[in-house]
């Protein structure tokens, strides 16, 4: 089975476009979807349009799900806040009930697991090998797929080893996955990469060969901030897209 991954998507139409459309050579079987399907982008409804039409596993971030409980919006910082009450705004009652409807994590095949934040907590940042070590502590799979930093990278973790000090591969690369190591995998952000490159990050993750691909592809940036500066969203928020931060 070849399966595409895709995270944080994030309302980014033109950047979910270009992400399929680099897919349709890569012959997958199936399409998964670790979160934040809405939130700080423009076209809210387009992009659960497509996500649903992909019959995708998808599990749901905390913006989808501020998207249908504002008061999970609480904590969000000022710009994030305005992003997601205009997203709900404009988001179709069946889209909000798809937001709604979506599982915290998912187990596929019995050997991969899908999360947003870390394994034991949605909201939970994955940055450093202490945050990785969370959720190794109750893997029971040898890969677990997580997103929410927007960050494309992954953590090892080998049979009585430390888990490693630096972020191995950011900003793509191939993990080949060794026998009695797990991993943590996290493919980056679709709509919003916030590693530095500014390119809409995916991965494909091949089972039969072992391996993610962690790939970047270019999107017309300008169309998806013009798309922003009209609906009224906050400039900040287009701004980093132009940076990937
Ligand atoms: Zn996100």
């Amino acid at each position: 089975m070849r399966y595409a991954v895709l995270s944080d998507i994030h309302s980014n139409v033109v950047a979910l476009e270009a992400v399929l459309a680099d897919l349709a050579s890569a012959s997958v079987d199936r399409y998964l979807c670790l979160g934040d399907v809405v939130g700080y982008g423009p076209r809210p409804n387009q992009c659960c349009d497509m996500i649903r039409e992909l019959d995708c596993i998808c599990i749901q971030g905390n913006h989808d799900l501020a998207a249908v409980n504002p008061a999970k919006a609480e904590w969000f910082t000022p710009p994030a806040r305005a992003c997601i009450s205009w997203n709900r705004r404009h988001l179709r009652d069946n889209n909000l009930q798809f937001l709604a409807d979506l599982a915290p994590s998912a187990l596929v095949a019995d050997q991969i697991i899908l999360c947003h934040g870390s394994i034991p907590d949605p909201d939970h940042y994955t940055v450093t090998p202490a945050d990785a070590s969370l959720s190794f502590a109750v893997m029971k799979t040898r890969l677990a797929l997580f997103g929410h930093t927007h960050y494309a990278e992954w953590f090892a973790l080998g049979d009585g080893e430390e888990i490693p000090a630096e972020h191995p591969q950011p900003r793509g690369g191939t993990c080949q996955l060794q026998p009695d190591t797990r991993y943590l995998v996290n493919p980056g952000g679709v709509g919003q990469p916030r590693d530095g490159n500014e390119e809409a990050a995916y991965a494909v993750y091949d089972d039969e060969a072992g391996e993610v691909y962690l790939r970047r592809v270019s999107y017309d940036i300008a169309t998806t901030a013009t798309q922003m500066k009209e609906a009224g969203l906050p400039e900040a928020m287009h701004a980093r897209l132009w940076l990937g931060v």
